[in-house]
Order: C-alpha cells, then structure tokens, then sequence
C-alpha cells in the first residue's frame, strides 16, 4: 500500500486509534521461513508482513513494517514468538520504499548493525520525506487540474499537514536490489525482479528450487490496486508487464506484503489482469460520450467501493487509468485547467 490522492474521502490519520489495536504476531510458515505480522494504523488494511529466513546463524528479513509509536515492540513481540530477535537480522531486504514495507529500515539496520538492499528507484519516498510540504503542495495541484472543488481540497490539505510519513528516517541502501543480484538464505538464493506499477521501486524475489516468491504488494492474496503516480508515464502499464514477468517465475507459494500465503498463484495474477481490465472498460465507458474530469470520472466507476470504503486512493488510481488509456490511444487530455478527458 502507499499514500496516494485520497481526496474523495480521506483515510483517518495515524492519530486514530478508536479501533481495538492490533498486536504483532509471528509464527512458522515453512521450515526456516516465518511471517511476522506487524500492525498498521489504515483501516481496512489492519497488519502487514516482514518475512523473516533462516540465513547461517541469523535471518534475512524481507520488509520491515511501519515506523509508529511503539512499532519495534511489535517487531520484537512478533521475532520472539519465532525465538529470534531484531539482533539476529543479517541483512534487510524491502521488496518497495512504502512505509510499511521500509520504514523501519533504518532502526533495524542500525541496532542490527546490518546491511539495507533496496532498488535504487525510491525517489518516490525520499523526494517526498525530503520535503513533505511541497510533496502536499504538487498533489494538492494535480488534484485541482483533476477537478476536485475547493473544499474537499482544503479538508484534504489540513489533514495531511499533521500526518506522519511511517518512515523513521531515509537510508540510502548498501546495494542496489537489482536483477543479477541474489540473496542468499538457507532455503537456496532468491532471484531479484523488478516489478514496478505500484511503486517504481518494487521488486519481487523469488526461490528458484522451492518456487517461493516474495511478492511484497505487487501480488496479494486479496487483490487490490494501487499505483504510484508521478514518478514514471504509465504504472497501470508497468504493473501489466509485471504481472508477466512473475508469470513467467511459474511460483508455487506466494509470500505477500499482506494477508496470508497463497498457493493458486496463476488464479491471482490473472484475477489482477481481470480486475485492470473490468476498470480500464469502465472508465473508457464513462468518458465515451462526454469529456470529463478524473473526479467526475470516480464515481461512475466505483459507486459500489466509494458506498462501502468511503473512496480511498480512488482519484489516483482513476487518474492512472486514465493515463493508460491515453498511452493506449483511447483517450486524450485537453490540457485545459480542470483538465478533461474524452475517448478516442
Ligand atoms: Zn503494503
Ligand atoms: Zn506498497
């Protein structure tokens, strides 16, 4: 998950903390690999996973969670019930630069005294740490050429000001985690692919022998779209050729950035290519008999999502969508400001 334009009904801060609080949790998967389950402060999105495997007299972990009060003593909770503890990690590995899968990078490595490998490809989150008021300021404008009237606009301005990133502080990594290098665990070496569409950085990694891939968000077991705008022309269209490249990896275990393992691998990357499609056909829908603006847009493609989860990111991926079909010749922008969208 990241933070995208929530601008139609923004998700409650970290600040919140009316629901019961989730505790982390780890427990054995496979001999030598476990899954910690870590919590998160975004409804509807309740823990996420570090994977944590057996390397020599340590482990390899693969995702960090969040940074928030408390998060190590949920790290610490979650590696003791599998009797390790953060002194045992060798190396950090994050399959992407989302605050729940590296925001803890930095505290681990350095009480660890271990090394960070990342795809070099996180100015995503850096940029936006570096300066977080002109990170707002940039969406803030790409929201109101997306049609989105005032007041939404500002609620949306006034809550982000007080939101806390999730990321204890940016380290750069000690390697690039880029195709060619491999991790080495006790399960065998795990290959490095890049997979970017929900984030530029993403990569997936994967056990060749065992068939184990480490999907990070790229692929979980419930499907759910994200994409990272601003940073590259077409992340739908990443995200589409990334599914293709982890079809190609024939994986037989799924260990994901959330939810339980998952072995119907194939099932999900194409219920992943079903979901874009249904999507890409609605919003081409829309706009086939009328310009529109990506707000108007939302809610013609999503009624049911914005009735039952209130509409986040729903702005952002709608304007991925749209930026995909323009790259696909189905529809053009009039660069008027709202800008509007038509089929072609
Ligand atoms: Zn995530
Ligand atoms: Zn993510």
């Amino acid at each position: 998950m990241g933070i995208g334009l929530a601008l139609v009904s923004t998700r409650p801060g970290t600040g919140e903390q009316t629901r019961k609080r989730e505790l982390g949790r780890g427990e054995r998967v496979l001999p030598g690999v476990w899954r910690l389950r870590l919590p998160l402060p975004w409804p509807g999105v309740p823990h996420g996973n570090a994977w944590a495997v057996k390397a020599g007299d340590g482990v390899v972990l693969f995702d960090t969670g969040m940074h928030q009060p408390g998060s190590m003593t949920e790290l610490e909770r979650a590696l003791a019930m599998c009797g390790l503890a953060v002194q045992d990690v060798r190396l950090v590995v994050c399959t992407h630069a989302h605050s729940d899968h590296y925001g803890q990078a930095a505290t681990i490595v350095e009480r660890a005294g271990c090394e960070l490998w990342l795809h070099p490809k996180y100015e995503h989150m850096s940029v936006q740490e570096a300066d977080p008021a002109a990170t707002l300021e940039r969406r803030i404008e790409v929201a109101r050429q997306s049609g989105v009237p005032e007041e939404p606009l500002r609620r949306y301005a006034a809550e982000r000001k007080s939101h806390e990133s999730g990321i204890a502080a940016v380290i750069a990594p000690d390697r690039a985690l880029v195709p060619g290098v491999e991790v080495m665990t006790d399960l065998g070496p795990w290959s490095v692919h890049e997979t970017p569409g929900h984030a530029p950085s993403h990569v997936c990694l994967f056990q060749p022998e065992r068939r184990l891939l480490i999907s990070g968000d790229h692929l979980l077991g419930r499907i759910s779209l994200f994409f990272d705008m601003g940073y590259s022309p077409d992340p739908v269209g990443e995200f589409l050729s990334s599914l293709d490249v982890v079809q190609r990896l024939g994986a037989r275990l799924c260990l994901a950035g959330h939810g339980r393992t998952f072995t119907d691998v194939l099932a999900h990357i194409e219920g992943n290519r079903e979901l874009v499609d249904e999507r890409l056909g609605r919003v081409s829908a829309a706009i086939a008999s009328e310009p529109l603006t990506a707000f108007e847009v939302v809610p013609r493609v999503y009624s049911e999502e914005l009735a039952t989860h209130g509409g986040p990111w729903l702005l952002s991926e709608t304007l991925a969508m749209l930026t995909h079909l323009a790259a696909l010749g189905r529809a053009s922008r009039d660069g008027a400001d709202p800008e509007r969208w038509h089929g072609l």
